[in-house]
């Protein structure tokens, strides 16, 4: 069974790199271990934190109770004519689970690739990129319920998957622990092009690996790798306002970048922040992406103090200029008030 270690810097996993403590710290590699786990922080009455890679994490403060680093895993391909029926365990690297597929002509989420993170977190915020949200793949997800200990298989159309949401990031947070996850991937699914340009370099006769690797190379070109300089990626959601508040900014911003959603427009996070100043900003030792003014970069410090004083900043100025209140991506954890 997993050890379980005391006082471990989570610096190491977290992509912000800030430094601080998991009272006590496990790998679950297997359903059993997580398990095992899950029922030793019961015992203690410890809390319980499970992470994957940490690239939506804001930890701002120590972490009490036990820290679970998800690494379940394993890949099962079963092809039923062009239909493919995939399974991830929640341990492996996200990025790597879709290269793997479309190395082997499956096509439906070669427009996620290079998103950082594991496949059990995928689901968590319903990753989406160019136009493509897991939800559209997603049939079921199993996970661990830590109320009854028992595995569970849960429908994608029960998860409350929206923009950046599901349930698992709200009301069941304590509850399941993902394990698996499973896909429906196809060698004729449709291409999506209509996102971030690549229509323009790409056609309907591209395979799936020459979408994988030009939505991978326009990422590199766009967004900093947390490895060089520390950060989550988006860090505010783009806001959805109501028709009245979008004609309100169209008549004052005749630029002003919206998208026609459901319920309302949505507008670009990174282009209200850019239009309030702040894109290349640093302040101290944490700042905003030169490149994209929706990422905030760490550079240098070991806490998250001053990136969490930033983020108040820039919520307050994008409100004062827009009237339009942003939100935070990432998951807050830590003992900081
Ligand atoms: C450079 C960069 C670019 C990014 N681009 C995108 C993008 O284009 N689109 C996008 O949607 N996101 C993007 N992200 C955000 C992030 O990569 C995704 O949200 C990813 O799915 C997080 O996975 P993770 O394993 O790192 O999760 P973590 O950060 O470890 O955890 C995130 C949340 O999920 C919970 N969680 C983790 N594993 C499990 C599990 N097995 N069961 C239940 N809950 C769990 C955690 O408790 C936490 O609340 C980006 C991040 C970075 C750093």
């Amino acid at each position: 069974m997993p050890h379980i270690y005391s006082n471990i810097s989570l610096k190491p996993y977290n992509t912000f790199a800030f430094d601080y403590a998991a009272e006590r710290f496990a790998v679950a590699d297997t359903i059993d271990a997580l398990i095992f786990l899950v029922q030793f922080a019961k015992k203690e009455c410890l809390d319980v934190t499970v992470i994957g890679g940490g690239s939506n994490l804001l930890i701002h403060g120590n972490i009490k109770g036990l820290v679970i680093l998800n690494r379940i895993m394993g890949r099962e391909y079963s092809q039923n004519a062009a239909d493919v029926d995939v399974v991830f365990g929640a341990g492996e690297v996200w990025d790597e689970c879709v290269e793997d597929s479309v190395s082997r002509g499956f096509g439906g989420i070669e427009n996620l690739g290079l998103i950082p993170g594991t496949c059990g977190a995928a689901p968590v915020q319903n990753i989406g990129a160019y136009g493509v949200e897991i939800k559209d793949v997603l049939m079921s997800v199993e996970a661990l319920n830590r109320e009854s200990m028992k595995i569970e298989t849960i429908n994608a159309y029960q998860c409350g998957f929206a923009y950046r949401e599901s349930h698992f990031k709200r009301k069941w947070s304590s509850k399941y622990i993902i394990t698996r996850i499973h896909l429906r991937l196809s060698s004729l699914s449709e291409l999506k092009l209509g996102y971030g340009g690549l229509a323009k370099v790409l056609s309907e006769s591209s395979g799936f690996d020459d979408v994988y690797h030009k939505v991978c190379d326009i990422r590199r070109s766009k967004l900093p790798n947390p490895v060089d300089i520390p950060n989550s990626g988006s860090f505010f959601k783009n806001p959805v306002v109501s028709e009245a508040t979008r004609e309100r900014l169209v008549a004052e911003f005749e630029d002003l970048v919206s998208f026609k959603v459901e319920g309302g427009w949505k507008l670009a996070a990174g282009w209200l922040n850019e239009k309030a100043g702040w894109k290349g900003v640093k302040v101290g030792n944490v700042g905003v992406y030169e490149k994209q003014a929706l990422v905030l970069v760490n550079l240098g410090d070991e806490k998250a103090t001053e990136l969490r004083r930033l983020e108040k900043t820039i919520i307050q100025s994008v409100h004062d200029m827009f009237g339009v209140t942003l939100e935070r991506e990432p998951v807050l954890l830590g003992d900081s008030p």
